[in-house]
């Protein structure tokens, strides 16, 4: 009923619209070419699934998640639209535009076959840390090779307009802030407890971060996690001790609570934290500082401030998606967006900032679970797979190592070793696609000559095509069975381009964005066009995706 009083009165507006024949003199290039809000606060929730939002919603408050959908723009069915849904690729994505086959962050880490080893996709040995004695801060953009929003807006503005990257996650910081970006700040745990960054950035922290290290706000959530609210009331997820989920080191069972003091010591230091959904807390703490110690959105320059929330995806890890863990992680995002959401109507003004939330990936259902409530799912050994594989290819070719590397689904040959022997890659292609496709749980095959003969427009096809990079991919690509994972019996993983990992929230609130939603499918590439198409800025250099001109505000 609600839908259909909504269609009629759309029907009648765009109706009037038409009868009063908008004219030119209407057209305002200063409001209608660009929003230019003060500040853009891009926020992306680390493994959030769209269904968060429903299925948590009766026991959200008013003024975390259910401000942003009642106010803002919610696109109910936005999905990543390539393999693979990691960290690295997602952050890579939403900002700029574009998937890991145009913008080279082909996963977290890959074999990389040009330098013969795996490269971790924000590692730079050539900068040093700041802030920290470790190598924690030897990190910089280098190999993401297409632009940021972000970037983007610094070369329109001249270099005024700011950027800050924050997450607890390196990579979950430095990518989104992009390569121009005045700093990106991660959390490093252990023994220190502080916010860093690199000489990529900046020589030193600047005061503002030293005084928010030394303000003992890391220490003060080291503090038992119990739920936020009355047991009795988490009925949105499963039971509190449960055969599907991780636990910690020290601790017998995983119910709550949880004595991070206690544990601290045997979970890595304070990067115990970053598995609580104080890790989140901590996260707003200091993006909330940053509004003044970087004094963004205080002009009339847009400034970009880029905010991922981590603690969602170690929980999810460590106790699943259908974990009490993980819902109370939520209804405690809830109440750390709530009060950034203060913070930035009282620093930068209601009405002058405009934001986005999305997140880098979803997750899968525990498949222990899923099997325990007959869905068909389960776990795929790569180890057994690649021996099983090398035993074929040397009952087919001898005794020569033709396989350099499987990881990330993908497997890479060694190109000299198959030089050597003579042997036509392609087919090595087929003769591996055929031997894959006979496996146990493997889904679907492509080859590196198919992928590069070929584009693919629609489903998984398309999704593994988009994630393909030429250069830096593999030459034969595996696409396991729905809910089937390369992963612990314990907890949830992503990585594939199922709708339980691509399907993500996306709402845009603030400036130039009307309240609305929509069911029409979009896509995490559409997500910086539409912020380059609000602010009357190129869209990054590399981007596919298409503005989403329904958010705007007329
Ligand atoms: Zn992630
Ligand atoms: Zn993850």
């Amino acid at each position: 009923m609600k839908f259909l009083v909504q269609l009629i009165v759309t029907v009648f507006l765009v109706h009037t619209t038409v009868a009063q024949q908008p004219s030119s003199e209407e057209f305002n290039p200063e409001s209608d070419l660009m929003a230019q809000p003060k500040l853009v606060v891009g926020v992306v929730v680390d493994q959030m699934r769209y269904d968060y939002l429903t299925r948590f919603w009766d026991k959200f408050g008013d003024e975390g998640f259910k401000k942003l959908v009642s106010e803002g723009f919610n696109f109910r069915n936005t999905h990543f639209n390539y393999i693979p849904t990691y960290t690295g690729p997602g952050h890579a994505s939403v900002y700029s535009g574009a998937a890991p086959g145009t913008h080279g962050i082909i996963s977290n880490s890959w074999f990389n076959k040009f330098e013969n080893q795996f490269v971790y996709c924000v590692g730079d040995p050539s900068v040093k840390s700041v802030g920290t004695p470790s190598d924690a801060g030897q990190m910089s953009p280098h190999r993401l090779i297409t632009t940021t929003v972000a970037d983007e807006n610094r070369l329109h503005t001249q270099m005024r307009g700011k950027t800050i990257g924050i997450a607890l996650k390196d990579r979950g910081a430095i990518l989104p802030a992009g390569h121009t970006a005045n700093a990106a700040y991660w959390f490093h745990g252990q023994d220190e407890g502080k916010w860093i960054t690199s000489s990529f950035y900046t020589d030193a922290l600047p005061k503002w971060v030293q005084k928010f290290n030394s303000s003992g706000k890391a220490a003060e959530y080291m503090k038992p996690w119990n739920t936020l609210k009355d047991p009795s009331e988490y009925i949105e997820s499963g039971v509190d001790v449960n055969d599907f989920e991780g636990g910690f080191s020290g601790k017998e069972g995983t119910g709550f609570p949880y004595d991070l003091p206690k544990l601290k010591d045997k979970n890595g230091g304070y990067d115990l934290l970053k598995s609580t959904p104080y890790g989140n807390s901590l996260t707003a703490d200091f993006a909330i500082a940053s509004l003044e110690g970087e004094d963004l959105g205080q002009d009339e320059i847009t400034d970009f401030l880029t905010v991922s929330f981590s603690s969602t995806d170690y929980v999810g890890h460590n106790f699943g998606v259908n974990s009490r863990e993980i819902q109370d992680t939520y209804l405690r995002l809830d109440l750390d967006l709530a009060r950034l959401l203060k913070a930035l109507d009282e620093k930068v003004g209601k009405g002058n900032y405009t934001l986005f939330l999305t997140a880098d990936h979803g997750g899968v259902h525990v498949p222990a679970y899923l099997q325990s409530v007959k869905i068909p799912s389960g776990y795929f050994d790569y180890g057994k797979f690649k021996e099983e594989l090398n035993g074929f290819l040397s009952g087919k070719y001898g005794d020569v190592a033709l396989i350099r590397n499987v990881s990330n689904d993908q497997i890479f040959f060694d190109y000299g070793e198959v030089l050597k022997n003579k042997i036509d890659r392609e087919e090595l292609q087929k003769e591996i696609a055929h031997f894959a496709l006979q496996y146990e749980r493997v889904n679907k095959v492509f080859t590196r000559s198919q992928l590069e003969a070929t584009s693919y427009t629609e489903g998984i096809a398309s999704s593994v095509d988009n994630g393909y990079h030429q250069k830096r991919s593999g030459d034969v690509v595996l696409v396991l069975e729905p809910s089937v994972i390369s992963y612990s019996r314990t907890g949830s993983t992503h990585g594939s381009g199922q709708n339980y990992d691509t399907h993500a929230p996306l709402i845009f609130y603030g400036k130039g964005i009307k309240a609305g939603n929509s069911l029409e499918r979009t896509e995490i590439v559409d997500i910086a066009p539409t912020v380059s198409a609000l602010l009357g800025i190129p869209f990054p250099n590399g981007a596919t995706g298409r503005p989403l001109l329904m958010a705007f505000e007329e």
